[in-house]
């Protein structure tokens, strides 16, 4: 599995005795520890800290901290997730004492300012969204799934309709069929036609009174916008059923259309993904959602009000919510990263960022589809989707070897495998972030791996540190302690 030598642990790098700072003997008389702590209090064995020079401690961050492929350093194409340039600026705003040394149990008086950003960006993404009404709390756009499918759930209680099912495109994301299951529903998968758009036949047939909510992701996880968006609208309002837009993919339409406009009763937002929040590693996220006036009763609690005097405050008073979904205000950290981004782009620049975003796909696109094709779609949203299934059978070249070969050439790998509908799927999102240069560049290297020696690709990455590590066993059983050695017997059993 190692091709270099394995970075040591620190532990690995312990030596008995070593350390950072050497003190001075005492100079004062010892006293015995049982007069200081009671040994009831005391640990009856040494903990395993590694010994270890300053030096040792430094170098070893400090390599690790270059270990990692980020979007700081590297081109980052991963296709769904929209790994976007986060603006250093936002950090430091961020950063800022007002914000940052601000405590949510402080007295609603003391916290005008952040509450006034939060105020203002529940009407942004209101707005943007064309919908009427939001609540900033879900901590990620899976939890603002689930947390809307509740506001669902609880519209169609109290109407006392019993509505079990969930439709979802066998396009979406795993986390839409998982947000329904938790909510209670039944998730029905629909499935996708010939254009990998929503097979209008099976929606039509699977559609009935038992149908609460249809989750749909415009444009799609294929990259492509679903035209039929109106029809399929006016269908589930027929039968009384709500439209769910899943928003992670609004980089591609901001201020060209909005999920309202498209029918949407209710959506969520990954501010981390459209507001360039910056993300990776599981966090940290937000997930605020945004539904129709008829909703808003239901929507977490507390939103954040505004006085006819101009002061702002916590709307707790909220009988017909759902409650509350996440301790205090929600990620202010990450929402107000999101307020800056759209502050500072305005109304033009969010519309020149779905403009460009679909520009950088489509160029890309070009540039690689004769040896890459793209199954679905002449022309692409904010992202493509490529299919290695021709490498495969003709070369033995898998989506997740020119997955792993771009490690060699500094580019974070694509999303691979999925959306499920694409076979050998490399899904691929520049971003209206990355330049021109990048994109040639980045195509250029697709072009290069996909005509070399397959052995070679088999072996990839052959620069990073650890290889191809075995998945189903760091899945299964991963290994995340490190624990001291078994002494080494040298006796004679
Ligand atoms: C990322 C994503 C989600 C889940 O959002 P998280 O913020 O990662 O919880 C849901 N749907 C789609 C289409 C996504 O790309």
């Amino acid at each position: 599995m190692y091709k270099l030598d394995p970075p040591a642990l620190l532990f690995e790098s312990s030596r008995p005795g070593r350390a950072t700072t050497y003190f001075p003997a005492s100079d004062v008389p010892e006293r015995p520890l049982d007069e200081l702590i009671p040994s009831r209090f005391r640990a009856s064995s040494v903990a395993d800290i590694p010994e270890l020079s300053e030096l040792d401690v430094v170098r070893h961050y400090t390599n690790l901290s270059t270990s990692n492929m980020s979007i700081d350093s590297n081109f980052y194409p991963l296709g769904s997730c929209t790994m976007k340039y986060n603006p250093k600026r936002n950090e430091r705003l961020a950063a800022l004492p007002g914000l940052g040394s601000q405590h949510p149990y402080q007295d609603e008086s003391t916290l005008q300012g952040l509450l006034a950003v939060l105020f203002e960006l529940q009407e942004f993404l209101a707005e943007i969204a064309g919908l009427h009404a939001v609540s900033l709390q879900p901590a990620a756009g899976a939890h603002g799934e689930l947390s809307a499918l509740l506001v669902a759930a609880a519209y169609f209680a109290e109407r006392g309709e019993q509505r079990a099912k969930v439709l979802i495109p066998d396009s979406a994301h795993g986390t839409n069929p998982a947000s329904a299951h938790l909510a209670g529903f039944e998730p029905v998968t629909i499935k996708s036609d010939g254009r990998g758009l929503v097979d209008l036949e099976d929606f039509r047939a699977k559609l009935d009174d038992q149908t609460a909510v249809f989750m749909i992701t415009n444009p799609n996880t294929v990259g492509l916008f679903d035209p039929q968006i109106g029809e399929i609208s006016r269908l589930l309002r027929e039968r009384g059923a709500l439209l769910y837009l899943d928003g992670a993919n609004m980089n591609a339409i901001l201020g060209a259309t909005r999920p309202g406009d498209m029918g949407a009763d209710l959506m969520h937002y990954n501010p981390h993904k459209t507001f360039s929040g910056p993300h990776g590693g599981g966090g940290p996220g937000a997930g605020p959602i945004a539904v129709r006036d008829f909703l808003a009763p239901y929507l977490p609690a507390p939103l954040v009000g505004r006085r006819e005097d101009g002061t702002y405050f916590l709307d707790r008073d909220r009988p017909r919510s759902i409650g509350r979904v996440r301790a205090f205000f929600g990620n202010t950290g990450v929402l107000f990263r999101a307020y800056c981004y759209i502050r500072s782009q305005g109304p033009d620049g969010l519309k020149r960022v779905a403009e460009h975003a679909v520009l950088n796909a489509n160029y890309l696109l070009t540039l690689v589809r004769d040896l890459y094709p793209v199954p679905f779609g002449d022309r692409c949203m904010h992202e493509f989707v490529a299919s290695a299934r021709g490498m495969a059978r003709d070369r033995g070249v898998r989506a997740m070897d020119v997955a792993k070969r771009l490690l060699d050439h500094n580019v974070h790998a694509p999303t691979v495998y999925f959306p499920l509908i694409v076979p050998e799927a490399l899904m691929i999102e520049p971003t209206e972030t990355e330049s021109r240069e990048t994109l040639e560049a980045f195509a250029a290297t697709l072009r290069e791996i996909a005509v070399e020696d397959p052995n070679r690709l088999h072996e990839a990455p052959l620069s990073t540190p650890i290889s191809r590590p075995d998945e189903v066993q760091a899945a299964r059983n991963l290994v995340l302690r490190w624990r001291k050695p078994e002494p080494v017997s040298h006796g004679s059993a």
